[in-house]
């Protein structure tokens, strides 16, 4: 399958697909050594469990350092630890740091590789559904501190990614689920045609048409990103890619981080839009059936598992980054597949939306 291009201005790359592509891994790593070049990996017990022979065939003789799975690894310990690992394996400027896993590995080391000697190159190889079609796209790396997630990072594009979709046969149905809410925001936010490809045949993981999906994903995210870097579009641009984000950050801090995964939440955040944007009169509510029903499709929650407090929820979207002049905003579909930033939701009107998903007073 051909190769992704992303254009942006300081640096462009590649985002290579396949079910398989171990030789092409193997070949760039190859020519990175002879060209004297020091390659270390990083990646999580799981995935060293689940994939030994990346390590030990694809990625042969490159240093690895595995930590603990888990969200507690975006953290500021783990990040000495990755800095310190570079340093021990002698990792000069022409380092390249390749990042094994998930959206924490990739977030953890690209945040690492952002700021080791001011910067160094680092290769992408996404093991989960989620940092496919997310994470490999965009450059934003970084960790949690105790205040919040993702609260200190930067923007570090990687110099290559490699998308194997031979790799999610070993991911668990829950995390491949959880990707799948990204999927569907996709073809909800930009492209009518994969929401009806999915509500047609639900993806699974092992869908000929698997890696097509991915890359399709990949390209929305793309032209969204290459327009707007640096999410300062003052309507529209990178903000679109938080379709079901504000009302799916609240479920998550509300319930705690960990009871629902980020894309359980994204799931019940979108129907929560779904009925926001038939309560502005954008769709109807036959389209906001289709949404929960293309999302069960794909065993994602259309609903809160336990009703979460209204005023905790809505204390939570007033916290939310995107707020501008005391009124959230949100991200809203004019039809399916077309979504826009709308400011000055009411506030009674988003909690109704909250109440359809289960919130109670
Ligand atoms: P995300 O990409 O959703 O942010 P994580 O990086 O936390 O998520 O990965 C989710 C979980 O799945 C972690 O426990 C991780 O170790 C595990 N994991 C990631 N990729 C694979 C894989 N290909 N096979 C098995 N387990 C995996
Ligand atoms: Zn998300």
């Amino acid at each position: 399958m051909e190769a992704l291009g992303i254009n942006l201005s300081e640096r462009s790359y590649l985002i290579h697909f396949g079910s398989d592509l171990t030789a092409v891994i193997s070949a760039e790593i190859a020519k990175l050594v002879t060209a004297g070049r020091k390659v270390v990996v990083l990646t999580d017990e799981n995935i060293a469990h689940a994939l030994p022979w990346m390590l030990v065939e694809t990625l042969a003789g490159c240093p690895r350092l595995i930590l603990p799975p888990g969200e507690g690894t975006k953290s500021l310990g783990a990040l000495g630890e990755v800095w310190d690992f570079l340093a021990t394996e002698k990792c000069d400027r022409g380092g390249v740091l390749v990042t094994l896993g998930g959206g924490v590995i990739g977030d953890l080391g690209g945040f690492s590789a952002a700021a080791y000697l001011r910067g160094i190159e680092f290769i992408q190889v996404p093991t989960t559904l989620l940092a496919m079609v997310d994470s490999s796209v965009g450059g934003k790396t970084g960790i949690n501190i105790s205040a919040g997630k993702n609260l200190v990072g930067a923007f570090h594009q990687p110099r290559g990614v490699f998308v194997a979709t031979g790799l999610l046969t070993t991911l668990p149905p829950r995390e491949f689920a959880a990707g799948m809410a990204e999927v569907i925001k996709y073809g909800l936010l930009a492209d009518a045609a994969l929401l009806a490809q999915l509500e047609r045949t639900p993806l699974t993981v092992r869908s000929p048409d698997l890696a097509g999906v991915i890359r399709r994903c990949c390209e929305i995210k793309a032209a969204i990103v290459e327009a707007d870097e640096r999410e300062t579009a003052k309507e529209g641009g990178r903000a679109l890619l938080n379709l079901g984000h504000t009302f799916g950050h609240a479920i998550e801090q509300v319930a705690g981080y960990g009871i629902y995964l980020h894309g359980e939440a994204v799931a019940i955040g979108l129907v929560a839009a779904a009925h926001l944007s038939q309560q502005l009169g954008y769709i109807t509510t036959d389209e906001v059936t289709r949404i929960t029903t293309v999302l069960k499709a794909h065993a994602l929650p259309v609903s809160l598992r336990e009703g979460l407090p209204l005023t905790n929820l809505m204390a939570a979207v007033a916290r939310d980054k995107k707020v501008r002049a005391g009124l959230p905003r949100f991200v809203v579909l004019h039809a399916l597949g077309r979504a826009v930033t709308q400011d000055g939701i009411e506030l009674p009107l988003a909690e109704a939306c909250f109440r359809n998903i289960g919130a109670v007073d």
